[in-house]
């Protein structure tokens, strides 16, 4: 049984957004200012926070999420007064003569649901472009990262306008009950199956959506390549970022047989550089997130088909949560690490005889939220854009494509539908609505009745 009156919490925020009080340019600069209050503010709270629920290195922690957050912010304070003002659009000669221009418009109220691998980062950045839109907005966070989402509670009804921002704290009844009310758009980020639950709830009132979902991200690694380079861009965007627990982070990766030696030495070398010979002792790797997601984990690591696959790591400790670096070479492609999203510090390398072959295993595939390719060569480089399909993609790089603001993010298929980020996200919350204006002038009388054969001639 949910206990929150989602109900009320909607007629509040409703009734906010029907007094106008949230259109007006002011109103959002304050908000988007709380939310930097909060992030200066309020630092030391949330990276205890994070360390708390997945022991996320602080190092990390600051630089995904809170510096994360607070680009976006400054962007949409920068540029919100540009974004605002109605966009001139050309006329053609049927409207002649005419003027048009394409408003944005808010949504009303909306709802972001949240998931816990980047608890601040995916709750704060949609109410960002939420707000810089004009809508009144509701996040859930994640139940499974409970300590940011009570500092987040906190500090938004603290801090920020709560007539028309709200957290609603809770696990599936809470979210059901929210999902039973009616929204001008709902963004959710997580996994797929709670996607189409969401999806579903949203089509009885006609609420568009915005799925931020993953999948199984390929790096596809080419030989003629800086390879000390590459490894370490690799190994930042899998094991570096919420050891592996990230959307966009490389799931497996592909090379050559030939080269995949070599690769897999520069790997095994930099990850020692990065968390010494006994990376269950460091610092510097986020933990598992909870039992559920560590035993999931080391059943695909522990499958038959899997199990005599370990080339590098394998050790965990469930005590503390953790699975270190682990690396699997040339596993089935029915085995289950190969079927399903990992999510997790497992990296899986296949080996193929020409890099080229790459390609139709990666669109054999369900379409993922990021592909990358690290290469000098520029025909299999406009190749891979070309063939693979993706939320997005990087080319001699891992992850980065998500924090260029100027980019948009969102999946394809699978792996989503939408996407925000700077200017995106202040589209994604926005009705685009197109106006044309005329004056009394230039009344063509052939298009009134009575109508004739010489009147559409005319
Ligand atoms: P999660 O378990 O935290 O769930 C996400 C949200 O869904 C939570 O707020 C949770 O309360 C809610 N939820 C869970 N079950 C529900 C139900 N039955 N009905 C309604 N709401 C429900 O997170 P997760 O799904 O484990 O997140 C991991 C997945 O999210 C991975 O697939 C990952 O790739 C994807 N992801 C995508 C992005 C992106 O930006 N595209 C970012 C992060 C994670």
């Amino acid at each position: 049984m949910a206990i929150i009156d989602a109900e009320s919490v909607v007629k509040e925020l409703r009734s906010t957004y029907t007094s106008g009080k949230t259109k007006s340019y002011e109103w959002r600069i304050s908000q988007l200012k709380a939310i930097m209050k909060i992030l200066t503010y309020h630092e030391k709270d949330i990276l205890e926070a994070l360390r708390s629920d997945l022991n996320k290195p602080e190092h990390e922690a600051f630089v995904h999420e809170i510096a994360g957050v607070s680009s976006s912010c400054k962007l949409a304070l920068k540029e919100l007064h540009r974004w605002m003002k109605p966009e001139k659009a050309k006329t053609t000669i049927v409207t002649f003569p005419s003027s048009a221009e394409i408003v944005s418009e808010p949504l009303g109220v909306v709802l972001v649901i949240s998931p816990w691998n980047y608890p601040i980062y995916l709750g704060l950045d949609p109410i960002i472009g939420a707000i810089a839109a004009g809508n009144t907005v509701v996040l859930k966070p994640s139940e499974m990262a409970p300590a940011t989402s009570s500092v987040l509670s906190k500090l938004i009804s603290e801090y920020m306008d709560t007539s028309a921002v709200k957290v609603v704290e809770g696990a599936v009844p809470e979210t059901t009950s929210l999902l039973e009310q009616r929204w001008d758009k709902i963004l959710y980020t997580g996994n797929g199956k709670v996607g189409r639950i969401v999806l579903a709830a949203a089509a009885k009132h006609l609420t568009p959506v915005l799925l931020e979902l993953g999948g199984k991200s390929p790096v596809v690694v080419d030989s003629n390549i800086n390879i000390n380079v590459a490894a370490r861009r690799i190994i930042s965007g899998k094991w570096g970022c919420n050891s592996g627990q990230t959307c966009v982070s490389p799931d497996y990766l592909i090379t050559t047989k030939e080269f995949a030696p070599k690769l897999l030495s520069a790997l095994t070398s930099e990850i020692e550089k990065f968390y010494g010979k006994d990376p269950m002792q460091s610092n510097d790797l986020s933990s598992i997130i909870n039992a559920h997601h560590f035993d999931r984990l080391t059943k695909l690591l522990d499958d038959d088909k899997v199990s005599g696959k370990v080339v590098f790591g394998g050790r965990r400790d469930k005590t503390k949560l953790k699975i270190a670096p682990t690396i699997v070479l040339d596993v089935p492609g029915d085995s289950s690490v190969m079927n399903e999203e990992i999510f997790g510090p497992i990296l899986p390398i296949l080996t193929v005889n020409k890099i080229e072959d790459s390609i139709g295993i990666i669109t054999a595939k369900e379409k993922p939220l990021a592909a990358y390719l690290f290469t000098n060569d520029k025909k299999l480089k406009e190749e891979f854009i070309r063939s693979v399909s993706a939320g997005g993609m990087a080319i001699n790089e891992t992850n980065l494509q998500l924090v260029e603001l100027n980019l948009p993010f969102g999946g394809v298929g699978e792996s989503g539908m939408g996407a925000y980020h700077g200017k995106f996200s202040f589209d994604a919350f926005s009705h685009k609505k197109g106006v044309l204006i005329r004056n009394f002038l230039g009344d063509v009388t052939a298009r009134y009745p009575p109508y004739s054969s010489r009147k559409l001639q005319f």
